[in-house]
């Protein structure tokens, strides 16, 4: 029974599902709960935007007062809590827009239980463990204190998206190597993920914005990007 199996990490760790369906957000909360997460359940915008901090929500779009982007771009003005959308279609303009204003990743409906807690514990890995023994990383003028997830260019703080962060991280890992679009979509998103390569291209355009200066990050047409080392 999954009672048993409740994984240590996962004590604890507090999920904000929003999600106006009945039905769905209460076998969620019970499914959940017996993995070990501890679950606020809410079926409004505004009680989400009200609701406390949470580790990781998981959110609907259609919601009765208002639309699930919404929240989103509000949860994501003020917090860089992982979020998880929850799509009735498989719609791209939905998916594209969701990552747009910060969402972290998606699963669409129906989807199965199992799916949904790996998709919950990939991001969580991606976001959340903090590494000991990782320093900060000085390239040129930028700086990214890997061991809490900070990044500054001049002294001055940049505020990413997990994803973002993970993006950055993943190119600064080898600065001037190249890093193909297949190599960032396993290492940022999931091995098992199937969505659009423009996905890469939203965010490294987003990353390069808040770096202040495109040439940060080089293009190669085709093959993939890196990160350009300062003289
Ligand atoms: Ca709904």
């Amino acid at each position: 029974m999954g009672v048993g199996k409740v994984r240590r990490s996962e004590v604890g760790v507090r999920v904000l599902l929003v999600e106006d369906d009945k039905a769905i957000a209460d076998s969620l909360a019970i499914g959940l709960g017996r993995e070990g997460f501890q679950v606020e359940a809410v079926g409004t915008a505004r009680e989400a935007l009200k609701a406390p901090s949470a580790d990781l929500v998981l959110l609907d779009l259609g919601l009765p007062d208002g639309h699930g982007f919404e929240v989103c771009r509000r949860l994501r003005a003020g917090s860089s809590v992982p979020i998880i959308i929850l799509t009735a279609r498989d719609d791209e303009v939905d998916r594209v827009t969701g990552l747009e204003l910060g969402a972290d990743d998606y699963v669409v409906k129906p989807f199965s239980f199992r799916e949904l807690v790996a998709r919950i514990r990939a991001v969580s890995r991606r976001t959340g463990s903090q590494q000991p023994g990782q320093v900060t990383q000085q390239i040129g003028p930028l700086e990214i204190d890997r061991r809490r997830h900070r990044v500054t260019v001049r002294g001055e703080e940049i505020a990413l998206t997990p994803k973002e962060y993970d993006l950055l991280s993943v190119l600064a890992n080898d600065p001037g190597a190249m890093v193909t679009r297949r190599e960032i979509l396993a290492q940022v998103w999931d091995p098992h993920w199937y969505g659009t390569s423009k996905t890469v291209d939203v965010h490294i355009a987003s990353l390069r914005r808040k770096l202040g200066d495109p040439a940060w990050i080089e293009t190669s047409r085709g093959v993939g990007f890196r990160l350009a080392v300062a003289e």
